[in-house]
């Protein structure tokens, strides 16, 4: 039985982060007829996509007590995902055809963070923001959250919520590998997060651990001026790379990890090879990171696992009071945190059902289950790459909204061939262009009422 407009429950809700979740989260719950506030730390929405020149002080991230810079986005980052792909289904990504546009089908960050702000504006959501205003503490009390918020002046204020979703980001603290030997080494370490420009590595050796999209993106940046580059990886993945031409000077070393430093400066991997090297850049990813969440202990984070959440989102004993937008790795990013977002302003409006807790303690337990057989580490407990349509096509379902696309399925497994194929030229050679004019098709059929990209569904 459905719920009539006057039976839906009005909640006041507090979204953490202005970034594409927080945005698309502070939609959903505003159309649902929720209370919103949106606090944001920076000056303006985008989250990771306002690009900032200015890196930690701390190159590794390692000093708790630093300045944050929350954005890892470096300066010649063009997406991974083809626009069609990435952009929100209710405000498709195409180009706006103005002259500071980058139409590309793979654009730079700059092109993400307009159509972010874009976004924004055509849904009227930088009204329920409250820029400059971090959160430094969100805790239960009475049943309540209370959220307490410090502005740039210093001020902090405390105010209760119904509910706290949390989209404060995941890419921002750094992730980092052990290297036994490395106090006594002499030559500079850094994380990704800190990497913007490639000069600072002019005629240097730099050896680069990890192997996803920044990595290999970072490492072709970087040899193009480095006298050396070495990526070491312990996945075999690192072999597409083998299909790099022009690189003379990026060396691979996959399955092979670090084994040991030394004061001479010499890096020796466990396969025996041996580089004197200057910089070590961990590309090694990020930690979820919520410094002002206090719920008593019922969400713990281990090893990179946020838990127990039922479908990577509300942790069952606090749900659907507390929730957690875009944790999912390897999903499709947008169109994921909008179906996250319209699922959790349904459940706390009462329009849709959650089961019991202990249904929901079997959901995770199986899941955990299946994760352990795999042999998946921990870590990866939030990584959706085995399910990731399914995954998507199940908030669809309870939200009663079609499910992925086709031709957004079918661009997204063509597009990771193209990669396989062609890593270092993928964003400007593919032969999937049909798909693409599928998906604008579709586009053009949804889009209306003049607001230029926006699809009202
Ligand atoms: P964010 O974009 O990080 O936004 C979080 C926001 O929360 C920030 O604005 C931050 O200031 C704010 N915040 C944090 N803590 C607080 C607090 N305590 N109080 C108030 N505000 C707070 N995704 C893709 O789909 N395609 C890509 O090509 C792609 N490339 C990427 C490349 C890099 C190098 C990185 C790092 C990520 C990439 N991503 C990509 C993933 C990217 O993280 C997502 O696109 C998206 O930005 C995630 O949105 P979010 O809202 O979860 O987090």
């Amino acid at each position: 039985m459905s719920l009539t407009i006057s039976e839906l429950k009005v909640r006041n809700v507090a979204v953490i982060g202005a970034g594409p979740c927080g945005l698309s989260a502070a939609k959903e719950l505003r159309r649902e007829g929720h209370k919103v506030v949106v606090f944001e730390r920076q000056s303006q929405a985008g989250g990771t996509w306002v690009y900032n020149p200015t890196v930690e002080a701390d190159p590794l991230g390692s000093d708790p007590s630093r300045t944050i810079v929350h954005s890892s986005v470096y300066a010649s980052l063009r997406t991974n995902l083809p626009r069609e792909l990435m952009g929100f289904r209710d405000y498709p990504f195409v180009s706006t055809g103005q002259p500071y546009s980058d139409s590309r089908r793979f654009p730079g960050h700059r092109e993400v963070f307009l159509y972010i702000n874009d976004y924004a504006t055509a849904f009227g959501l930088t009204e329920l923001v409250r820029f400059e205003t971090e959160v430094v503490y969100a805790g239960l009390v009475n049943g309540k959250w209370r959220v307490r918020s410090r502005m740039a002046n210093g001020v902090t204020v405390d105010e209760i919520f119904d509910a706290v979703v949390v989209c404060n980001g995941n890419d921002t603290e750094p992730r980092t590998a052990d290297i036994p030997g490395i106090d006594a080494w002499p030559g500079k370490q850094m994380h990704s997060h800190n990497y913007r420009i490639p000069d600072p590595f002019r005629d240097l050796v730099v050896i680069l651990i990890g192997v996803g999209s920044s990595a290999l993106d970072i490492s072709m940046d970087i040899a193009q001026v480095a006298k050396e580059v070495h990526i070491a990886s312990r996945s075999a993945k690192v072999g597409v790379l083998g299909n790099v031409s022009g690189y003379d000077n990026l060396k691979l070393h996959p399955m092979v990890e670090i084994e040991s430093v030394h004061k001479d400066g010499s890096v020796i991997f466990n396969d025996g090879s041996v580089v004197l090297a200057d910089v070590i850049l961990h590309c090694t990813g990020y930690k979820y990171h919520f410094p002002f969440l206090d719920t008593n202990g019922i969400v713990t984070v281990e090893d990179n696992c946020v838990g127990p959440l039922y479908k990577h989102t509300f942790p069952r004993a606090l749900a659907p009071w507390l929730s957690f937008v875009g944790l999912p790795l390897m999903g499709i990013g947008f169109i994921l945190y909008e179906f996250q977002s319209k699922w959790i302003a349904g459940v706390l409006s009462g329009r849709i059902g959650l089961p019991s807790e202990e249904e929901m303690m079997r959901d995770i337990e199986a899941l955990y289950l299946l994760l352990e057989a795999s042999g998946t580490p921990t870590r990866y407990t939030h990584g959706i790459g085995h399910c990731r349509m399914e995954y998507m096509d199940w908030f669809a379902g309870e939200c009663g909204i079609p499910g992925i696309e086709e031709w957004r399925k079918e661009i997204y497994y063509a597009t990771k061939k193209n990669y396989i194929v062609r890593p270092h030229a993928f964003r400007d050679e593919w032969d999937n262009e049909d798909l693409a004019l599928k998906a604008h098709e579709d586009f053009t059929k949804c889009r209306s009422n003049g607001v230029d990209r926006t699809c009202i569904s």
